[in-house]
């Protein structure tokens, strides 16, 4: 019989109730079900305070990138990711760099921008006019809701409306843009658009509905730029125009730079998970701002400069905090921030651009120079081995056979593994 998933008072579970209900519902083993309940880093009790219905933490790996430079800066960073071979492409990359000094990086200030939506407006056009006559006390009324941001210089800045036109009529949609220092923000900037929305409805006559920030901080921009000396690149110098044709193809064709922006991700998610920041929210932002054009495009370019060097930029939004969010509570998030000895939000927005830049750097190095695939197989041959069953030392021993026959695949790794062991047994 199917099991029904509407439990009631499910949410009222305790931990070790849950994991027996969640056991039962999808038939673990008890040896699966011991995964569960148990926490090495975060503390069972921390992740019952930061998400419901919890049962368990996931754990990935953490691994750290040598050779990054930025600023003039020296960094290891270390980065949380499930995919092989990213760290190492990344440290490859951040060593060509260095050959052209690093990586140089600056952000705008910390704006974000959230949403004010006022519906039945008759007349849209006068209202937003009668909003922005209205400026400084919307700002007022927004700075009101965080002293403790406008103390540490943070704070509304701006009022901006929008008459949208929409498939249900037209909408005033008013941005409020607030500096929200070493914070990502969202609950600041939540907090002031709930509390202007009274006035919005008043001022326009109309009724406001969502109130909300956007992930498209378009507002809060870091840049990252590199040279790559044409001598540093390996194999060789004809890779400068590889990486070139590889970079315009990405920016013409969005079926391109979608896979391209994902690399670029590679190295930002990674860092973004390690600080504990909203990965979700980052990962939105870049997007969106990659379609502003109204085509999806590149988020990096890449040129040559007067003497070939290779020479790339990158430019997107980045809204990382240092205080508010897991950032604050993870201890992980809160030793990989510590490592990075940061001046403040600001500056992690800036390691993170470079360590995206550095990311497509290494893929568009291996896509133009040799195939993805060569530099993925090693790492990918040991998964497919284990994934055959093999442990210990059969894993090396599978994976270089895999390697070697040019085909990295589970029926063949397990082929593999059973003439192993059946050599090894009749060694015995
Ligand atoms: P927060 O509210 O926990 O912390 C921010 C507050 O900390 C500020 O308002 C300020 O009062 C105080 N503060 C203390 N020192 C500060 C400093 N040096 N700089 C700035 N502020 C300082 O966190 P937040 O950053 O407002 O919100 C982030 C959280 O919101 C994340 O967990 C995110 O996942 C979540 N969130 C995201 C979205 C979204 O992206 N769409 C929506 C809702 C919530």
């Amino acid at each position: 019989m199917e099991k029904s998933s509407q439990i009631s008072g499910f949410h009222k579970l305790n931990l070790a109730d849950r994991i027996d209900v969640f056991k039962a519902f999808a038939e673990l083993t008890d040896e699966e079900a011991a995964l569960l309940g148990k926490s090495a880093v975060l503390g069972m009790e921390t992740a019952q305070r930061m998400i419901e219905n919890v049962v368990g933490t996931f754990e990935l790996p953490l691994g750290l990138v040598p050779n990054m430079r930025v600023n003039g800066r020296d960094l290891i960073l270390p980065i949380a990711v499930e995919e092989s071979s990213v760290v190492a492409a990344m440290a490859n990359a951040a060593k060509m760099v260095r050959s052209g000094g690093g990586f140089f990086a600056s952000t705008s200030e910390p704006l974000m921008i959230a949403q004010i939506q006022c519906l039945d407006v008759s007349d849209p056009f006068a209202a937003k006019a009668r909003i922005l006559e209205r400026k400084d006390e919307a700002i007022r009324l927004c700075n009101e809701q965080d002293p403790i941001l406008v103390k540490l210089g943070g704070g509304c800045r701006d009022v901006e409306v929008r008459v949208l036109d929409t498939v249900k009529g037209p909408m005033v949609i008013t941005h409020i843009i607030v500096d929200t220092r070493d914070a990502m923000g969202a609950n600041a900037v939540n907090t002031m658009a709930e509390a202007l929305a009274p006035s919005i409805e008043e001022w326009t006559g109309g009724r406001v509905l969502l109130r909300i920030l956007s992930n498209l901080a378009d507002r809060r921009i870091a840049r990252a730029r590199c040279i790559v000396r044409k001598d540093a690149i390996k194999p060789g110098p004809e890779v400068v125009d590889g990486i070139l044709q590889a970079w315009a193809f990405a920016d013409a064709d969005p079926y391109r730079a979608a896979t391209h922006n994902k690399g670029i991700m590679n190295g930002i998610s990674a860092l973004v998970i390690a600080t504990g920041n909203d990965f979700r929210a980052i990962e939105a932002g870049a997007h969106a701002y990659a379609a502003q054009s109204g085509h999806y495009r590149a988020l990096t370019k890449w040129e040559a400069n007067a003497d070939g060097d290779l020479v790339g930029s990158i430019e997107m939004p980045l809204a990382m905090g240092l205080v508010g969010g897991a950032t604050a509570i993870h201890p992980m998030a809160k030793l990989v921030v510590k490592s990075l000895k940061l001046r403040g939000a600001t500056e992690l927005a800036e390691i993170t651009a470079a360590a995206g830049l550095c990311q497509n750097l290494a893929a568009l190095r291996a896509l133009s120079a040799e195939g993805i695939q060569r530099g993925h197989m090693s790492l990918h041959a040991k998964n497919i081995a284990i994934q055959a069953g093999a442990g210990g030392a059969e894993i090396e021993e599978v994976a270089d056979r895999l390697i070697k026959g040019g085909k990295v695949r589970a029926d063949i790794a397990e082929a593999i593994l059973n003439e192993l062991r059946k050599a090894h047994g009749a060694g015995n």
